[in-house]
């Protein structure tokens, strides 16, 4: 059940509106990092959840997140209203401007709609919490990027309390995992292939134009793993004529007789 309180969460004030920082703020509004994105993501994820203590949580932020796009909303509103009748302010954005009268909608800075597509959902609560920690950096990261490029102090503080909710919830989503008391690589229940697994595959060589070299670290040389040289390179060393000369042998093995030798009239057959 939800109920709406005629309050904000967080009091927004704007000195001067400005209409091209208004519509950076949809990023936040209805873009792939968004509130309404977060709001959605996890109260879906909460409808699956069999875990009850988990499923509150998920339930918990996901409407805090709900919250947050009010507070976007307004502010962004703030932003966008001289849009409304000032032509100046409405060529900040023709689209707001024109078709909505400076009000928000449900896209993103570039005037595209939102979409469920921006969702994860697996249904799989490990890996959905994963997701959520991710989506949580991204909307911070997104934030701190908003606030440095705003000039007005009312809606930087406003800001400054989003971006500080996600790091909360980035924290409450990775307790959340820790406890749940699985290996980090142990995802599903299908263990991966032996010798496969620990391959490490060097598929980007040679020396680039900068001097890079193949970089070395403890996602390639840790003990448990096999550093594989170069396994695509054999193939692609090989001359065009080469290349060609093995497509056609191939060809030639897996059908005798080629479809294009054959009558018109059998190759529709
Ligand atoms: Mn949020
Ligand atoms: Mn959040």
């Amino acid at each position: 059940m939800y109920h709406h309180i005629k309050k904000l969460m967080y009091t927004v004030r704007v000195g001067t509106p400005d209409p091209r920082f208004g519509n950076m703020l949809l990023e936040q509004f209805g873009g792939a990092n968004g509130e309404l994105a977060a709001a959605m993501q996890y109260s879906i994820q909460g409808l699956n959840c069999t875990d009850m203590a988990r499923k509150d949580l998920l339930m918990d932020i996901g409407t805090e997140e709900l919250s947050h796009l009010e507070i976007v909303g307004t502010l962004a509103r703030m932003h966008l209203k001289p849009m409304k009748k000032a032509r100046e302010a409405a060529e900040a954005d023709p689209l707001v401007a024109i078709a909505g009268g400076g009000g928000v909608t449900l896209c993103n800075s570039m005037g595209n709609p939102w979409t469920a597509d921006y969702l994860k959902i697996t249904g799989e609560l490990d890996v959905d919490l994963r997701s959520n920690i991710a989506a949580e950096a991204r909307a911070k990261i997104v934030y701190e990027r908003l606030i440095n490029f705003c000039d007005d102090a009312g809606s930087k503080d406003a800001l400054q309390f989003l971006m500080t909710r996600e790091i909360t919830h980035m924290k409450a989503f990775m307790a959340a995992l820790e406890s749940m008391g699985k290996d980090p690589l142990e995802v599903g229940l299908i263990p991966p292939t032996p010798g496969v697994v620990n391959k490490f595959f060097n598929d980007s060589t040679g020396k680039g134009d900068e001097g890079e070299t193949d970089a070395r670290g403890p996602w390639n040389e840790a003990d448990d793993i096999e550093y594989v040289e170069a396994p695509a390179k054999p193939i692609a060393e090989g001359t065009q004529f080469e290349v060609l000369e093995e497509i056609q042998k191939a060809t030639r093995r897996g059908n005798p007789r080629s479809a294009t030798t054959q009558p018109r009239s059998r190759r529709l057959r």
